[in-house]
């Protein structure tokens, strides 16, 4: 059954077609969850890193934004990389009124280390933080919007905790623990809620692949798909891992690009 409702990505383009927007629109799809994208930024990369990007001309973003969320009968938005402060402030202005959920995946920097915002960009980061109902923020992300490191599950507590207080309109945070211990054989997700102390934990097996770009805006997307199909906050954690470690496994055979290749959104493979 196809739901007349849409979902709307808020995110730099990557011509790479592994993160970004791309990513956002060939989640939503292959869910069944129609697509509206928004682009805030162009980037110039491809599977060995990030050459360059420019954020979209302001009034133009705008514009894009104003026609399509007063068109489309959008009940979630997902942002991903915004870029510029100018923009930060574009979206809150016009998200201010919006009643749906609002899944923010706070992009600051690229796999290869490069920087995804203007110098000082942080505070154009929290600006936009400000109108997320769920935030997705791997450990360097949550790192930098909390200023503490994290080395222990203790430690992520206290930044959770701390980013609930300084963000009142937040109602879940999906902490992407993939990173803590590049060692460890397993992964895990945790996922927050405000005012509960235990968070629920997801653990997947690592899975060894170089195909593995555009993880993160995936798992964002995945979520805000579920949950836009009538899944509650649970259930629509636990598909979204799901349908990312099975991406991952569909993907390990791959080999697109000369570096680290992207994560393939492929849910149906036809006969040969
Ligand atoms: N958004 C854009 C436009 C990007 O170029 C990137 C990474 O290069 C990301 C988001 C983050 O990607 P990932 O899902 O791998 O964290």
């Amino acid at each position: 059954m196809f739901h007349n409702k849409a979902a709307l990505a808020i995110a730099g383009s990557d011509p790479s077609g592994g993160a970004g927007i791309q990513a956002d629109i060939k989640t939503f799809t292959t869910l069944g969850v129609y697509a509206g994208a928004v682009i805030t930024c162009l980037t110039a990369q491809n599977s060995r890193g990030v050459a360059e990007w420019q954020p979209l001309n302001p009034d133009f973003f705008k514009k894009q934004l104003n026609l399509v969320i007063n068109d489309l009968p959008i009940s979630h938005i997902k942002i991903g990389m915004v870029g510029s402060s100018e923009l930060s402030f574009i979206i809150t202005e016009e998200l201010a009124g919006f009643r749906g959920e609002i899944v923010y995946d706070p992009v600051i920097t690229a796999s290869d280390g490069h920087s995804l915002c203007e110098p000082g960009g942080i505070e154009a980061v929290k600006q936009v933080c400000g109108t997320a109902t769920v935030l997705t923020p791997n450990l360097d992300e949550l790192q930098a919007l909390s200023g503490m490191r994290i080395d222990s599950h203790q430690k992520l507590l206290s930044a959770v905790y701390q980013l609930f207080n300084q963000f009142p309109r937040l109602r879940l945070i999906l902490a992407k623990g993939g990173h803590i211990n590049q060692k460890c054989s397993t992964v895990r997700d945790y996922l927050f809620k405000r005012r509960e102390t235990d968070p629920l934990i997801a653990e997947h097996p690592r899975i060894k692949t170089g195909n593995s770009h555009g993880t993160g805006c995936t798992l964002a997307s995945a979520f805000t798909a579920f949950h836009l199909l009538g899944n509650n906050d649970e259930l629509s954690f636990c598909q979204a891992g799901d349908y990312v470690r099975l991406l991952l496994e569909r993907s390990k055979a791959c080999k697109l690009g000369k570096g680290t290749g992207p994560l393939v959104h492929v849910t149906y493979v036809s006969a040969p």
